[in-house]
């Protein structure tokens, strides 16, 4: 992530979208739209419990969004889905700027954000409309970038591994460990590393701590 810190002006309206997905469980969007050198909030939009669509900026440059993820047991916290990733991408190439895309529950510790490490082409679009999720964790830490970010002070930190699979997984955690279904927690724990590593090292020290943490 190219910035080391969230511009504050963005606050008031994230910390209302976490607020009110947290009221009905439902997601909430917002886009950043670039103007002279300020990045404004669009208005919050509400989606279903599963998605949202992503507004424009009209006459302005869109350079990121956030959006809220519920936090509930049929939910990852804080790890962007197939789809998240997909529209990043999408709309990268569409505005021709790196789209900051950015991830907060109501109980996680930080705001995840992630970027493509470049804007992508048509075949790297289409690469990433699959739901094949071997693919994504497989390609994932070489296409983009992470970054997490204190919730009040919007500062960039460094979480620890525990931290980055608690926000990732969210309120799941417990329903997933606790089914004791030794082929679900492997798969959901090479998800949740393959979706929120920078790097391929990174990710096989996630999945590595999740299997401790969750076999255990
Ligand atoms: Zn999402």
């Amino acid at each position: 992530m190219p910035t080391d810190s969230l511009p504050l002006s963005l606050k008031p309206s994230i910390d209302s979208a976490i607020q009110q997905t947290s009221t009905d469980n439902k997601e909430r969007i917002i886009s950043f739209c670039k103007i002279k050198k300020d990045i404004i909030p669009t208005d919050i939009v509400s989606g279903d419990h599963k998605s949202a669509v992503i507004q424009d900026c009209n006459n302005s440059q869109k350079v990121g969004d956030f959006h809220t993820h519920p936090y509930i047991e049929q939910a990852l916290g804080t790890t962007p889905s197939e789809q998240d990733y997909y529209a990043n991408l999408n709309e990268s190439k569409i505005y021709k700027v790196k789209q900051v895309s950015c991830i907060a529950t109501q109980q996680s510790k930080y705001i995840h954000c992630f970027e493509p490490k470049k804007i992508p082409n048509q075949q790297k679009i289409n690469q990433y409309s699959t739901n094949d999720d071997k693919f994504f964790i497989e390609n994932l830490y070489k296409d983009f970038k992470h970054g997490w970010y204190d919730k009040n002070t919007f500062k960039r930190v460094t979480p620890k591994i525990e931290e980055i699979l608690d926000d990732g997984f969210g309120k799941s955690k417990d329903m997933i460990k606790s089914s004791n279904d030794i082929a679900q927690i492997k798969n959901s724990c090479k998800n949740v590393g393959g979706f929120n590593a920078n790097d391929k090292k990174y990710k096989d020290v996630l999945i590595k701590v999740c299997y401790r943490n969750m076999l255990s």
